[in-house]
């Protein structure tokens, strides 16, 4: 749980920069606030049993103070960011609430004499080795819930309190070691403006978030929460990827008027929603959204999106844990969506849970290598319970429409493919048994995001009817770059020969089969790349709503021909900064006009 740290004694003036990786674009000034993850240190201490009685009522104190903070959070989060985002703390307020919990604790004081803290983390760490051993996933998951409710009693307990930032008056800039998923959705939008994180990496779900509320954010700053102090003045340049301490009126001016210049460009280019995503010369290409939550609807309609063409459900678990998500709660999500977007598709993607991402939330096994673990469909099909109430909603679902497509992560095997058909029949059976209508026709795709399945695509296109190319996956396993880490970041080269290879291959083959290729990976969105892919033959682009329209506007001032000879040229380099040379010089050659700034 993030502690804040006390303000420095002495706080710093000096004019500093560091540079990060910019993950979602924006301009935020404000002061600083550090967030550093801590443990917090427990000792036993024995007590008298004189004091028992009063070594209870301050854990019960405590318990009661927790309760309120998770409620008054949880109306905070639902009024701020909506009910999806909220229930979180609902669920972990209703741990707090529960009597077997608060009763061992009281038993642990009374029956060993210790100190509160001490009877509380051992309580703690008794449950979540109890519900780590659970086979039932619902039980699993809890751990890390049990965890975070533990560490905000203790905070309580140790008379920490939790500061309430929404208390502050000025804006703030949170500086981090790192920030979770669910750190990032405490995030009001005032007064916090910006974030900035020593690690993390462009494509986690904390970069995902941060774009979807629109908020500056830059990751990848080494030993950020030591090289500047609590209260100091920050400006987060998420275009650029960078961090500016202590900045002159002067700089302050210059990244004002920037973002100013950011703006008015943007809202430029927002007048090319209702035109078609057209080249020069006529080659037609759909811009889809990619989104993780419902509430994001009404930015890819805003942005011109046509259809969605990933909907990560994943974040559905991730608002409804510790619970998982009820076959009705999948069912009612993806009828909105359904409904919503008709007649333009939306392919909605199971679960991809496992790996880096949500790692602490995933059924609480512990492996030593998750990335390479139990992670998206093998994890589903690991649990086919869990799996089977969200693709009976997705059958479900799909009546309302007829425009739901579905689309499984991680495969890597024609085999793999075959066994998640299979149970998809076996649902469609007991649908029809029960007269549940579904669409027949519903297309079934898969996420070419792992060398293999790249590799094999011509096999595969024999048994999915689409193929999305997840670059933010196939990236990290071709080039054994742990997406996550960003000691390696630098080495996170979509441009790779090897990538582009890769992805060459799987378009060809999808095109061979005469099965739709889209991708949905960050290097989608971005416009020198899309260059490249258009050129490669790629057709169908998905990514966060607000780079549609700069996308369309690269693809609207490009003639296809030239992206091919581009293309083509550039899969004869040898490497990937020769790649990127080459790209930068023939757009400044052959489209002089200039296309969108790339940190846009
Ligand atoms: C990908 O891997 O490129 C992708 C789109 O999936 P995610 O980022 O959710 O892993
Ligand atoms: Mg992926």
């Amino acid at each position: 749980m993030p502690t804040e740290r006390a303000a420095s004694a002495q706080t710093r003036s000096d004019i500093r920069t560091y540079k990060g990786i910019g993950v979602s674009p924006g301009i935020a000034i404000g002061r600083a606030v550090i967030v550093e993850k801590r443990v917090a240190q427990v000792y036993r201490v024995p007590i008298p049993e004189i004091d028992v009685p009063g070594e209870v009522t301050r854990f019960l104190e405590s318990l009661e103070k927790t309760r309120d903070e998770l409620l008054e959070l949880k109306a905070k989060v639902s009024r701020s960011m909506g009910d999806e985002y909220a229930s979180i703390f609902e669920a972990h307020a209703m741990i707090v609430g529960d009597a077997s919990f608060a009763d061992k604790v009281v038993q642990k004081i009374e029956n060993e004499l210790v100190n509160a803290e001490w009877a509380l983390a051992e309580v703690q760490e008794e449950l979540q080795a109890r519900f780590a051993s659970f086979d039932d996933s619902y039980l699993k998951e809890r751990v890390a819930d049990v965890k975070d409710v533990a560490e905000r009693v203790l905070t309580n307990l140790q008379g920490v309190a939790h500061h309430d930032l929404s208390e502050i008056e000025h804006d703030v800039v949170i500086l981090a070691d790192d920030l979770t998923p669910s750190d990032a959705i405490h995030f009001n939008r005032r007064p916090i403006v910006g974030f900035a994180t020593q690690t993390g990496s462009r494509t986690s779900h904390t970069s995902i978030i941060a774009k979807s509320l629109f908020m500056p954010a830059v990751i990848g700053v080494p030993r950020l929460t030591k090289m500047v102090d609590n209260d100091e003045l920050v400006i987060i340049d998420g275009y650029e990827g960078a961090i500016v301490v202590n900045p002159t009126k002067a700089m302050l001016e210059e990244y004002r008027s920037r973002e100013t210049r950011h703006e008015e460009q943007e809202k430029k280019l927002l007048e090319n929603r209702e035109l078609p995503s057209v080249t020069k010369d006529n080659h037609q290409i759909t811009l889809q959204a990619n989104i993780e939550l419902l509430e994001e609807l009404g930015d890819a309609v805003k942005f011109g999106a046509d259809g969605i063409g990933l909907y990560r459900s994943e974040f559905l678990y991730l608002s409804k844990s510790p619970g998982l998500p009820t076959e009705e709660e999948h069912f009612e999500t993806y009828r909105r969506l359904a409904e919503a977007l008709a007649p333009r598709t939306c392919v909605i993607r199971t679960y991809d849970l496992g790996g880096k991402k949500l790692a602490r939330e995933v059924m609480g096994s512990k492996e030593d290598n998750p990335v390479l673990g139990l992670r998206g469909l093998r994890l589903c099909m690991k649990h086919r319970e869990m799996f089977r109430a969200q693709l009976r909603a997705l059958l479900r679902a799909s009546a309302f429409g007829n425009n739901i497509r579905i689309m499984f992560p991680l495969v890597t095997s024609v085999q793999e493919v075959r066994q998640v058909k299979t149970f998809l029949r076996e649902i469609k059976t007991d649908l029809d048994a029960n007269g549940i209508a579904y669409d027949r026709e519903m297309k079934v795709g898969i996420m070419i995001e792992v060398p293999s399945a790249a590799i094999i695509a011509d096999l595969l296109a024999t048994e999915a009817d689409f193929f999305a190319i997840g670059t933010n996956d196939l990236t990290q396993y071709s080039l054994a770059i742990d997406r996550a880490n960003e000691n390696v970041g630098y080495l996170y080269e979509p441009l790779h020969p090897a990538l582009l290879r890769l992805i060459k291959g799987v378009i060809e083959a999808g095109k061979r089969a005469n099965i739709p290729v889209s991708m949905c990976g960050e290097m989608a969105s971005d416009p020198m790349y899309a260059i490249v892919l258009l050129g490669l033959g790629l057709d169908t682009f998905s990514m966060n709503p607000s780079s549609i329209p700069i996308v369309k506007n690269v693809i609207r001032s490009v003639r296809y021909k030239d992206c091919k000879r581009i293309a083509e040229i550039a899969m004869q380099k040898k490497t990937a900064q020769e790649i990127e040379e080459f790209v930068i010089e023939s757009v400044a050659m052959r489209f002089p006009e200039g296309l969108v700034p790339r940190t846009l």
